[in-house]
């Protein structure tokens, strides 16, 4: 695993080591948390974050419409990166799990299981799929 101090004044804290290869929800969560903590003063409130988060996948909208659709890019436009307004939306979609208490992680594995159960067969046996 690929490690690197990133801040030494926060040695011993989530953010002093930046794992590339690996990060689990939980993981993300504690970190979004320790950011907000340290330097976001405070969560904004949950519908500041939900207009954010919808803001953010308009960004991740505006990117792809530009590289897979038939829309071109502005100058400046070309350097935003389709990775980084992703991860946009991760952060503020975290933010939104971390002040209503949902444990990514849990959720996650749930509805995983759901979408199992629910749609086992359904996209097999979509014709439109093949
Ligand atoms: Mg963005």
């Amino acid at each position: 695993m690929k490690k690197s101090l990133i801040m030494n004044e926060k040695k011993g804290s989530i953010f002093s080591v930046k794992t590339r290869d690996e990060l689990t929800l939980k993981q993300a969560q504690q970190k979004v948390d320790e950011w907000i903590k340290t330097y976001g003063v405070r969560y904004f409130s949950e519908l500041t974050n939900m207009a954010i988060l919808a803001e953010e996948v308009g960004e991740v909208a505006r990117i792809i419409s530009r590289e897979f659709g038939e829309q071109s890019f502005k100058g400046k436009e070309k350097n935003k990166k389709l990775s980084d307004e992703l991860s946009d939306v991760l952060f503020v979609l975290i933010c939104l799990a971390n002040q209503t208490g949902v444990d990514l992680s849990d959720a996650f594995q749930k509805n995983i299981e759901k979408k199992i159960k629910r749609d086992k067969d359904r996209h097999k046996k979509n014709k439109k799929l093949k």
